[in-house]
């Protein structure tokens, strides 16, 4: 057996989420909203299973939804791209993700990578015979220190993965990070794979910065989006790689191997949802903020201190600074199996984790829940402080 494989265990979101379900637990840990996505996106997808077509799309994906891809970015982040050469339509930005990397990487490469960091990266890029060299942000900033960026790069460096809004520390990385990273990737010839998904879950009026934007790296950069998060819609797994034309061409190798395409269904009606107006993403946006700041709110009041969300579904609990004087792992397991409420740890997210004691949770949920879920873990703390 492959030994990267048959050594990693589950991870941390299923593992969570499978305690969650055998518990009864509220689920503040996997990264998912508590309602479905549009009604009209999901009667889209139901009538276009009924009236077909359903067999193979075009392996890039179909063309009206390359279409709207390149639409939508051109509407909501002045990024303009060509569909035909540059939108590829993948099973999910976890594809999308395995794809980049082993489109680019050959054994003996290295690549830089920012921790925390989503877990699928490491793996994959192992499996592709590369290594990872690894900058590490600090709260409560998450900046990008110049100094250890620049440490992380060799002349074997040939890709750098980013994530921004980034989980699990719901930072952005801001213009001047982003333009820092460019300059290295540029100084070293390096294709920076570019983690998106969070793209539309940014608030407090912060709008997202593609790094096709950043300088110079317009044909360096494949950057990663998913529908599953823009439509609250997290099983449909419909992701998006746009990079340009030469990089497109070798991601699409890959992924033609991988997946080949994705079910020609959801791919239309995410269509269809890409076209609706600005003030459909930022009413979600306001709805997201609402659950943030409502959880937040509760935590403090029942004496946890809570890291601040910029973006993404999830806000960080500092474990330590709330009077609770116990790992994060083992505050996670004690919490889901004793009290009924799931989180993610942060650890699982390092290689070597930090000495912090975080847990993530989920905000994306609805008031009851929320409440719920803090008064559960203030009983939590009141167990284990
Ligand atoms: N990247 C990040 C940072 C994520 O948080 C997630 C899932 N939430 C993914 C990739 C995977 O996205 P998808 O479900 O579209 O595969
Ligand atoms: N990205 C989701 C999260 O961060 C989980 C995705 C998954 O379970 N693979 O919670």
């Amino acid at each position: 057996m492959n030994p990267i494989y048959a050594s990693l265990p589950d991870t941390v979101f299923d593992v969570m989420s499978r305690l969650a379900r055998e518990t009864g637990a509220i689920n503040l840990g996997q990264g998912f909203p508590e309602w479905d996505g549009p009604l009209d996106i999901r009667e889209r997808a139901a009538r276009a299973v009924v009236e077909g077509p359903n067999q193979y799309p075009p392996m890039r994906g179909v063309p009206a939804l390359r279409e709207a891809v390149a639409e939508h970015y051109q509407r909501m982040q002045s990024v303009e791209l060509d569909w035909k050469s540059e939108v590829t339509i993948t099973s999910g930005a976890t594809e999308a993700l395995a794809a980049a990397l082993l489109a680019i990487l050959q054994p003996g490469d290295e690549v830089v990578l920012f921790e925390p960091m989503y877990d699928s990266y490491l793996p994959m890029l192992r499996r592709a015979g590369a290594t990872a060299r690894l900058v590490r942000l600090e709260p409560p900033e998450w900046r990008v220190d110049p100094a250890r960026l620049a440490a992380a790069f060799t002349a074997k460096t040939r890709v750098v993965v980013l994530n921004t809004p980034l989980n699990p520390s719901a930072s952005l990385i801001g213009r001047e990070d982003l333009a820092l990273i460019a300059a290295k990737c540029v100084e070293h010839d390096c294709v920076a794979i570019s983690d998106e998904v969070w793209e539309h879950c940014v608030f407090d009026g912060a709008s997202h910065v593609s790094m096709l934007q950043a300088p110079g790296m317009r044909e360096r950069t494949i950057k990663i989006g998913s529908a599953g998060k823009m439509f609250s819609m997290t099983g449909w797994k419909v992701g998006f790689a746009c990079a340009a034309p030469k990089l497109t061409e070798v991601f699409a190798k890959a992924h033609q191997f991988l997946t080949f395409t994705t079910a020609p269904n959801l791919q239309s009606a995410v269509a269809y949802g890409l076209g609706k107006p600005v003030g459909h993403f930022e009413e979600m946006r306001v709805q997201l903020a609402r659950g943030r700041d409502r959880m937040q709110l509760a935590l403090q009041q029942e004496g946890f201190r809570v890291l601040p969300a910029a973006g993404t579904y999830f806000a960080g609990v500092d474990l330590h600074a709330s009077g609770i004087g116990m790992t994060d792992k083992d505050f996670a397991i004690r919490a889901v199996k004793d009290c009924g409420v799931a989180t993610i740890p942060f650890s699982a997210f390092y290689v070597n984790p930090p000495e912090t004691s975080v847990v993530r949770l989920c905000f994306a949920k609805s008031d009851a829940t929320l409440d719920q879920g803090v008064e559960r873990l203030a009983k939590a703390r009141r167990l284990m402080a």
